[in-house]
């Protein structure tokens, strides 16, 4: 097979470990003479591999026991809209920090539930908002909230769909947080959806089921059939994490982005798009001079085994996203293209 590197912003690169795994499990799983794909959601193994999942997840996120983990479908966009219907009622009001093309889709939708009122910053919040929501990395522009941003008198809740368990963070400072499971937890059709028990029971219950957190939450998220295959990535994804170690993962991930970001300001021919405060180490995002040499730069690389490097339509230029499972090896091998792109084109 090619070897090349993915810098693919989601569906994203999937540890080589877990693709091994997940391979297997397309044949046989667990040694039952069926594949992962064609056992019961009901079945005891199946059950034991759902519990283990959120165990993983539990453990890694260092979560107590006043938390619940959902696995549902619909992706992070099913839960831009899961949320607001949940806890807004008529007349209730909410606050969104939006700063990007992510968190804007969110307050879209959330609007069309409740009273949204947008902030160009955390802060400055409204002590009578049902939740205060935030998108900790923006996917598209290359941006992350600084960690350290003022906590709200309201619940917390975040969108953490391209930074989620990619370097330390208080996750208990978040009565509810999600992330669409394709970008650094494993493969698309799965949203992680984890909760404060005590905020999960203001939600409301009066709701068609399959998008009532609480009715999910009683069925111990087995309220219907859930993305068997999906989880079982989850489950690859999540043990690799812990075979790594997180703390070796989050020291990658900062080398990883250092080395990139130390690329792209050594020299004026390149042109980071992020202010310096806010770059995100997932998703980096850079121009060229003109348009003519952004085109051949990513086709070049395209070329040399570098792909999926093309900026987000809505924003163009140039963007690795460089995730958990996206190996240090390949930023070495974009730096040094970038290098010798450099120095016939600049
Ligand atoms: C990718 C992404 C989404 C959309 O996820 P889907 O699973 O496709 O709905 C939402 N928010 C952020 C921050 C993302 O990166």
């Amino acid at each position: 097979m090619k070897s090349l590197y993915n810098f693919c912003a989601g569906p994203a690169m999937v540890p080589p470990e877990v693709k091994e795994r997940l391979r297997e499990d397309l044949i046989d799983w667990q040694g039952l003479g069926r594949s992962i794909l064609e056992v019961s959601h009901r079945t005891a193994a199946f059950g034991e591999l759902f519990e283990r999942t959120r165990a993983n997840l539990h453990a890694l996120l260092d979560l107590g026991e006043d938390y619940t983990i959902l696995l549902l479908q619909g992706g992070a966009s099913g839960q831009f809209a899961m949320l607001p219907y949940n806890f807004l009622r008529q007349g209730s009001a909410t606050d969104y920090v939006v700063r990007g093309y992510w968190a804007e889709k969110a307050a879209q939708q959330a609007a069309r539930v409740g009273r949204v009122r947008t902030l160009a910053a955390p802060g400055d919040w409204d002590e009578r908002a049902v939740y205060a929501h935030v998108t900790t990395n923006e996917t598209i522009a290359g941006t992350a909230l600084p960690e350290d941003f003022p906590q709200p008198p309201v619940p917390l809740c975040a969108d953490m769909s391209s930074d989620i368990l990619s370097a330390p963070r208080d996750y208990r400072r978040y009565a509810l947080f999600y992330a669409g499971a394709q970008k650094n937890l494993g493969v698309a059709g799965l949203a992680v959806v984890v909760a404060e028990k005590e905020f999960l029971s203001h939600a409301r219950r009066n709701l068609p089921a399959c998008f009532c957190y609480l009715e999910h939450s009683r069925a111990e998220g087995l309220y219907h059939t859930p993305n068997t295959f999906a989880i079982d990535a989850l489950y690859h994804t999540t043990e690799w994490m812990r075979e790594q170690g997180l703390e070796t993962i989050f020291a990658r991930n900062e080398r990883k982005a250092a080395k990139l970001y130390a690329e792209l300001d050594r020299s004026g021919f390149w042109r980071p798009l992020a202010p310096k405060a806010e770059r995100s180490r997932t998703n980096i995002t850079f121009r060229l001079p003109t348009a003519a040499l952004e085109a051949e730069f990513l086709a070049k690389a395209e070329e040399a085994g570098l792909v999926a490097l093309k900026g987000h339509r809505a924003l163009g230029g140039v963007r690795a996203s460089l995730y958990n499972a996206f190996p240090e090896a390949g930023v070495e091998a974009l730096v040094d293209f970038m290098r010798s792109f450099e120095q016939t084109h600049g």
